[in-house]
């Protein structure tokens, strides 16, 4: 037991592994990860926290719907600002608040790349959650009368379910639902049916974090600016995986999160449409989002700039920015060649698993490697406990999407979700770590 004193902190800890990593000190994996190697070795040889034993068993993560690890650009950009570049940002003020500026700036120019949007358009919020409270309150709110519709899912997150409710309440206005298919595809007769004059707002997740299918984004906007109303895409799961473009898209906000696309925590983006953000007002109100602010009168400032009260958070976007250029340098259509491969693989492990049910689509395409599933006479808590001390990370509970669970007849699943630095041998070990908890398990062998 070290002496009170001298014992390191957990903090410290990281900081000599990190100090070790950037100075060369790299796991064995990670050092024979050359340029010719395979995809996935150079892959995960970039995430640092995939390079350990979880109860005395290699770490398989698959829990990146929940969060992603994060590539060690991404440490080192994080760490690189805090050094360098760390002050409150400053167009024209002292060389680090220049540089700080800049940055913060920077990363606003390649988020807004990264969407197809003018950086104008950029809103920083902490995460989807937030960039949804803020239309629902800043734009729904004033905006809503009784007997107004907004049209969301059956699977929604609640993070795009709970702001509608809420605005609903103190407006008046009602939320309706569409429904999903079997296998939870959003129902494109069903939009066609409940749009109305009367709907104001469709609000719906790209792909959702429970069945893993891709929505027809660009058709669902489509219908909806037919039927004269706003659409808000929840990005939240299809940004780390599927190329985004907000005019193609064709929607009036779109939202994601930074920690689910290899950034930070608490960094988000919310983009909307020029002329909505200019008709808004502020959602929250303080400094570096006015001019001339007197005791009666202020000038607020423009756009996306107007919703940015306070000193902002500048290490999660430079730590963003950081993340799509790293995944900006990966080879995009392979890393979607991977995720069909897991995809596909997933799929067919997890069909080999007695009593296993899977919820959401059972097909290969338009659907990414995340798997949601109940296992016969074990509940999903279980599960993930039994995973757990075989080092396997998965999510159990009600996946933050009760209705749609109940749409699939269940209050609570188990998901296992893959990114570019999954390997089809963590599928094998979760395949066959749910065998172990199967009835017929050993039983071939006696
Ligand atoms: N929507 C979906 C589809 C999600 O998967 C999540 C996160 N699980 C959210 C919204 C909320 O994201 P955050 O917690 O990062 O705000």
């Amino acid at each position: 037991m070290p002496l009170r004193g001298t014992e390191m902190t957990r903090r410290e800890l990281g900081q000599l592994a990190l100090g070790a990593w950037f100075s060369g000190s790299v796991s064995a994996e990670a050092a024979s990860a050359s340029s010719n190697a395979p995809d996935i070795v150079r892959w995960r040889a970039d995430f640092p926290a995939l390079d350990q034993t979880v109860n005395g068993h290699p770490l398989a993560y698959l829990d990146s719907a929940a969060t992603t690890q994060r590539p060690a650009a991404v440490l080192a950009a994080l760490l690189d600002y805090y050094r360098h570049d760390n002050a409150n940002p400053g167009a024209t003020l002292h060389a680090l608040a220049r540089r700080a500026y800049e940055q913060y700036e920077g990363a606003r120019r390649t988020l807004a790349a990264f969407i197809n949007a003018d950086p104008d358009e950029v809103v920083w919020v902490r995460g989807t959650t937030e960039g949804i409270n803020l239309v629902a309150s800043a734009w729904a709110r004033p905006r809503l009368r009784p007997g107004d519709e907004l049209l969301l899912s059956v699977a929604e997150h609640a993070s795009n379910l709970l702001p509608w409710r809420l605005v609903a309440e103190q407006t008046g206005a009602t939320v309706r639902y569409l429904d999903v298919d079997d296998e939870g595809r959003v129902r494109l007769d069903d939009l066609d049916r409940k749009l109305s004059e009367r709907t104001r707002l469709v609000s719906f997740s790209h792909v959702s974090n429970v069945a893993g299918y891709i929505n027809p984004a660009a058709e669902i906007c489509a219908r909806a600016r037919r039927a004269g109303t706003h659409v808000l895409i929840d990005a939240a799961q299809s940004a780390p995986h599927v190329p985004l473009d907000v005019r193609s898209l064709g929607c009036d906000f779109l939202v994601f999160s930074g920690h689910k696309m290899l950034g930070p925590m608490g960094v988000g983006v919310l983009w909307g449409r020029r002329e909505l953000l200019e008709d808004m007002s502020p959602y929250q109100a303080g400094s570096n989002m006015a001019h001339e602010v007197g005791l009666t009168s202020q000038e607020f400032e423009h756009a996306a700039r107007k919703f940015g009260a306070g000193t902002p958070n500048v290490s999660g976007p430079v730590g963003l920015a950081a993340a799509v250029q790293y995944l900006g340098n990966q080879n995009r259509s392979a890393i979607e060649r991977h995720e069909a491969e897991l995809t596909q693989y997933g799929l067919e492990r997890l069909a080999d698993v007695p009593g296993l049910r899977l919820l959401g689509p059972s097909s290969v395409t338009q659907r990414l490697p995340v798997f949601s599933f109940v296992l016969a006479e074990h509940s999903p808590a279980e599960v993930l406990q039994h995973l757990d001390t075989r080092g396997i990370a998965i999510r159990s509970g009600d996946l933050s999407a009760l209705p749609l669970l109940k749409r699939f007849g269940v209050s609570a699943a188990s998901r296992a979700s893959c990114y570019l630095y999954t390997h089809t041998a963590d599928l094998d070990r979760l395949a066959a770590a749910l065998r172990e908890l199967t009835p017929s398990h050993g039983k071939e062998s006696r």
